[in-house]
């Protein structure tokens, strides 16, 4: 049988993972799984039912009542929040810290870490997320660490978000996106950090085009 190969990408937000990882998945024919909406969805139950999202205990004590899932339209991935489709939902800002918040909570980890390990079991994909080489797929062939830095990284975030519609202030997606990179790295459990053995790409002078075959050129590189 063919050897399932994994790619795990991780790295701070903003660093344009989801659009790499999503580019490079669909030229190498890979599925492509973008586990920061497993958290969003969690931060999002949380946020809809009036509960802190920094409240490991009111937070894990909802986690035996909700399902999560992932399916895969055409590709695109879809995540499912007790069976409602929530995939546009969980973008706003709100849905992004409520996220993080969620994320630092052990039990919330651990109860997203099963759906994440047995996607990757199944499939060649290429994960995206803060602890996928370090945690979760430990023996991915290929682990890189996609990063930039925080103004660039803000830039692209906040030109994503105006051109959805959203209202957002540079200063705010900045502020914000610092503050996550702080939670994501200084947190207790899986935080964010480069695997020993990862490659470290930093996008802040490639545009999309160069990051993408960057990617590309590493993943084909580690899996000939
Ligand atoms: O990647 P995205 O911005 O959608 O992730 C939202 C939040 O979920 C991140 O700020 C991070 O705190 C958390 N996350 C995580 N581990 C992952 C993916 C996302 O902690 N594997």
């Amino acid at each position: 049988m063919k050897e399932i190969i994994n790619v795990a990408i991780d790295g701070p937000a903003g660093a344009g993972k989801s659009t790499v990882a999503r580019a490079a998945a669909k030229t190498l024919g890979y599925i492509y799984v973008d586990t920061g909406a497993l958290y969003r969805a969690v931060g999002l139950n949380a946020l809809r039912n009036g509960i802190a999202t920094d409240d490991a205990e009111a937070v894990g004590a909802t986690l035996g009542s909700i399902t999560v899932e992932l399916k895969f339209e055409n590709g695109e991935q879809q995540v499912l929040l007790n069976g409602e489709n929530v995939s546009s939902e969980i973008r706003t800002p709100d849905a992004s810290m409520a996220a993080s918040n969620v994320s630092a909570i052990p039990a919330v980890r651990a109860f997203l870490f099963d759906l994440q390990r047995d996607i990757a079991a199944k499939n060649d994909c290429i994960m995206d997320g803060r602890d996928i080489g370090t945690v979760v797929l430990p023996d991915a062939q290929v682990k890189i660490f996609l990063t930039a830095s925080p103004e660039i990284r803000a830039r692209r975030r906040y030109d994503e978000l105006i051109e959805k519609g959203q209202q957002v202030e540079f200063k705010d997606v900045l502020d914000d996106l610092i503050k996550r990179d702080y939670n994501d790295s200084h947190r207790e459990v899986a935080p964010l950090r480069p695997a020993e053995d990862g490659v470290i790409v930093d996008t802040s002078g490639l545009n999309l085009e160069e990051s993408i075959n960057k990617v590309i050129e590493v993943i084909e590189e580690k899996t000939k």
